[in-house]
């Protein structure tokens, strides 16, 4: 799955200002660690944090919004109010993702303010309505509120794994763990042992099968594939 993500503010605009932080530094610090977070289980890009998403589109730049799957936009929220939200474009459909991003953070502590719709976005506007590509904005939490900041501080680890996780869980990326096979002469023996049969002479039976690994031989192939459940 190719997923796209912005930091908000980027260029020189540096956003919500208060309690001693910059929301532009914030979104890139929070879209970095993501960008870690996410690429074993997904494609992940950056949009450039030279540009700033917003005044590209305004000024009538593009951006490939149709070379992704899914675009999340981060931001920090400013005027007053305390804990977590996310915007989906009105004509969304499934917001299943969203809801378990604000379900994530707001087991940190975050007040959950849930997630919105809105028509309003130019990023949204452009990326959902022009391109039919799948967006959201989150304001992870409100930069003047102290609390929120404070709180921001003690569990931004946990905040950015609880968004990750809903990625990777919403879109069904965690990747099925492949079983091991089991290849050793040791390995095979002790599973016949326990699921199959007892085995008098134990230590014998593990050197037998060693020899017959070695040679190649229909013997070992034949409890190699009975353990690991293999069918020709
Ligand atoms: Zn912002």
């Amino acid at each position: 799955m190719k997923i796209l993500l912005i930091a908000g503010h980027g260029g020189k605009d540096p956003g919500a200002v208060a309690n001693g932080y910059k929301e532009a530094e914030l979104t890139r610090e929070f879209v970095l660690s993501l960008e870690k977070l996410l690429s074993e289980f997904a494609e992940v890009s950056v949009q450039d944090i030279q540009k700033d998403t917003y005044t590209l589109l305004k000024n009538g730049g593009k951006v490939p919004f149709s070379d992704y799957e899914y675009v999340l936009e981060i931001h920090f929220n400013a005027g007053g109010g305390i804990g977590t939200e996310i915007y989906v474009h009105e004509t969304e459909k499934k917001t299943e993702v969203e809801e378990r991003i604000v379900e994530n953070i707001a087991k940190e502590g975050f007040v959950k303010r849930g997630v919105k719709k809105r028509a309003d976005l130019l990023v949204m506007n452009t990326c959902k309505k022009q391109y039919g590509v799948s967006c959201a904005l989150l304001e992870v939490c409100f930069i003047d509120a102290v609390s929120d900041m404070t709180r921001y501080e003690k569990k931004k680890q946990m905040v950015i794994q609880g968004v990750a996780d809903a990625i990777i869980d919403g879109f069904g990326l965690r990747t099925v763990q492949k079983p091991v096979l089991l290849k050793e002469a040791d390995e095979i023996t002790w599973e016949l042992n326990n699921r199959y049969f007892k085995i008098s002479g134990y230590e014998d039976f593990i050197a037998v099968l060693a020899e017959a690994k070695k040679a190649n031989s229909p013997l070992y192939w034949g409890y190699y594939k009975l353990v690991n459940n293999i069918k020709d």
